[in-house]
């Protein structure tokens, strides 16, 4: 079964009362039985959804009727199956979870894939920041990019001090689908950065358009795929934590109370029973037996 996943996002205020619209969704999104995640906030609206194609086109047709909605892009790709178990439609004070004050009008310029790919052929004299978190980068990323020590983009903030030393440079940021970098940019100019630019539909506009190219590993993802890869040739950057060859599988930890997300190649995985480390693996042990 070939299933597309579809993400989308776009700030505008939205005047009437959000709950409405997160039941109108809910239901409509349930009566074609697409799987997926929508994040509604008074800021706008982040989602991504899993269905056929055919599922996907009238997913689209219904987003597209709302008038706020209207010049909502995509961006696609293709998956084995439901990328989302079930489908959710949730309130929430942001789109994206940030804590950012930064004012929207002051956003980076957005630049296209192409345009970005233009400027890396030329060798342009630009810094690439990743705007995702550690774990994120850690299996993907543009090719001499800066990737930043966050584990949730909540922490960006913190990294006004260190980027600061970039602070006359050219600055083209990006995330997975450009959501992050909208707030992101803003704050980077309200804070004496004047050259800064995001790259539009985040890695995966890019990797749609240019497969294998400056785009390095697979790209992470927040559904049940984890990554997708970035071209057609598969490369691992990272490694799995215990005998360290090629991997970007992430798995979470067996035991409940551990449950640390970490990189486990499918051998070193049947060896230890899904657990990070041998005190995991006991209590798992003794768990399912
Ligand atoms: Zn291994
Ligand atoms: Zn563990």
């Amino acid at each position: 079964m070939e299933i597309i996943v579809s993400s989308f996002y776009k700030y505008i205020p939205i005047n009437n009362k959000i709950e409405n619209l997160r039941k109108k969704y809910l239901k409509f999104c349930r009566s074609i039985e697409i799987k997926g995640k929508i994040l509604i906030a008074k800021e706008g609206i982040n989602g991504s959804v899993s269905g056929t194609k055919e599922q996907i086109n009238k997913f689209k047709k219904y987003l597209l009727k709302n008038k706020l909605f209207k010049d909502l892009t995509f961006r696609e790709n293709i998956a084995n199956d439901y990328a989302f178990k079930k489908m959710l439609v949730k309130t929430r004070k942001e789109i994206v979870t940030s804590g950012l004050k930064a004012d929207l009008k002051n956003k980076g310029e957005h630049i296209s894939p192409k345009k970005l790919k233009e400027m890396l052929d030329k060798n342009d004299d630009i810094l690439l920041l990743d705007a995702r978190n550690d774990y994120e980068s850690k299996i993907g990323k543009f090719k001499n990019a800066i990737t930043p020590n966050i584990h949730e983009f909540r922490q960006f903030k913190i990294l006004l001090k260190d980027l600061k030393k970039y602070k006359d440079k050219k600055i083209v940021m990006y995330c997975t689908g450009g959501v992050r970098c909208e707030k992101s940019s803003a704050l980077l100019k309200e804070n004496g950065f004047k050259n800064v630019f995001q790259l539009e539909g985040g890695i995966i506009n890019y990797i749609n358009q240019f497969p294998d190219s400056y785009f390095e590993g697979r790209c992470f993802v927040f559904d049940n795929r984890i990554s997708i890869h970035s071209g057609t040739k598969n490369h691992d950057i990272s490694m799995c934590d215990y005998c360290h060859v090629p991997s970007s599988r992430y798995i979470n930890c067996e035991n409940e109370k551990c449950d640390k997300f970490f990189i486990c190649c499918r051998e070193c995985d049947k060896i230890m029973r899904h657990s990070c480390s041998k005190q995991c693996k006991v209590r798992t042990l003794k768990r399912n037996n």
